[in-house]
């Protein structure tokens, strides 16, 4: 596949959404897509009073998904989460997105691979139909490490001074959680053991089901959510749960100058994590990742709804003075809640072609 026929395939994806190539929603003072693709830039538009907000995630077979257990749909849903999240984590309404991808020689020369990458974008633009997000440029190269490298750019907007930071919380104020927590891991886990049992598995994508039933394959950014914090300014500060709890927590306290408590019988625990046992839950909720929910601080004066846009919300601890962060429950009593936040393959992906090959990439998330 080259370069052109990415931009076709996108282009006719985005046919809809983008008519022209021009103009997609970008009526007069509210900004997005002045021209999308087929230039050697993309031109956006700030909508008056608002401002830009923009994030970028590698998606890197072999440290943030496998080709043999990820379906390609999942893959591509999982790149444009990643960045929808993290726009969704400071209240920003998504306005274009961006995809460079590098497929193996490989992939390219075979029947086989082009329908990877075809199933891939399949994924992507589901997703990003379901947010009203237009691909609005890319980019494809042949890889030169036989390995799936994806890079994702996400454009936002937010009522300028308005977007969430991890900065502000304060003393005294309560955390919440969105949706339930340790989902990711735990599926992810399931497929682990699949693959350890010998047999392949088939390489599709799960029917259709209800939200959150594949927190690992299919999670959902909740972006809906981030913009409803901000238009009835329910939060001080939020982050969204990539890493786990425990280091996504650390961030935002670290910005925050504040320590906080965290009642482990309250986290709201993933019915697929509850099955391997109360131990391993809390293990799973607090260090697992990739659930992309929120964490978010508000004053323990705002009266906060049960849900908001519709996904649950839950009280999980309270930020205090100090640096420490601590968790208590009735089993194991109080005690210091370390970052130990999943990083992603880092540790299973040991002994696999990239790592032996010594092609690892490491990445941070910022
Ligand atoms: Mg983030």
């Amino acid at each position: 596949m080259g370069e052109l026929e990415l931009i076709e395939q996108i282009r006719s994806a985005n046919r809809d959404a983008m008519g022209s190539g021009r103009s997609v929603g970008a009526r007069r003072g509210r900004g997005g897509v002045v021209l999308g693709i087929g230039d050697d830039c993309a031109i956006l538009r700030a909508a008056k009073g608002h401002e830009v907000l923009v994030t970028t995630d590698f998606t890197l077979e072999g440290r943030h998904f496998r080709r043999d257990w990820h379906p390609a749909e999942s893959v591509g849903h999982r790149a444009l989460a990643r960045g929808l999240s993290d726009l969704a984590a400071m209240g920003a309404r998504p306005v274009a997105a961006f995809l460079s991808l590098a497929l193996p020689r490989e992939m390219v020369a075979t029947r086989s691979g082009q329908m990877w990458a075809d199933r891939f974008f399949a994924g992507l633009q589901a997703l990003a139909d379901e947010h009203k997000v237009p691909l609005a440029g890319g980019d494809t190269a042949k890889s030169p490490c036989g390995l799936v490298l994806a890079d994702i750019v996400l454009v936002g907007s937010a009522k300028a001074g308005r977007a969430l930071r991890r900065s502000g919380g304060k003393v005294g104020d309560l955390l919440y959680v969105t949706g339930t927590l340790g989902g990711a891991a735990a599926e992810l886990a399931a497929m682990e053991g699949r693959a350890g049992g010998g047999r392949p598995r088939p390489s599709r994508m799960p029917g259709e089901g209800r939200a959150g039933e594949h927190p690992q394959l299919l999670p959902q950014p909740r972006v809906q959510v981030g913009l409803a914090l901000v238009r009835r300014g329910l939060a001080t500060a939020a982050i969204d749960l990539s890493d786990g709890l425990s280091t996504d927590l650390a961030h935002l306290c670290r910005e925050s100058g504040v320590g906080a408590e965290i009642d482990a019988g309250a986290l709201p625990i993933h019915p697929l994590a509850q099955q391997a046992g109360s131990r391993r839950a809390l293990e799973l909720a607090l260090n697992g990742g990739e659930d992309y929910e929120l964490l978010f601080s508000a004053p323990a004066g705002v009266r906060m709804p049960r849900k908001v846009a519709g996904v649950t919300v839950t009280r999980i601890g309270r930020l205090v003075t100090g640096k420490a962060i601590s968790i208590d429950d009735v089993v194991q009593g109080p005690r210091r809640l370390e970052p130990a936040g999943w990083e992603h393959f880092a540790r299973r992906s040991r002994g696999t072609d990239a790592i032996r090959d010594g092609r690892e990439v490491e990445s941070a998330d910022a």
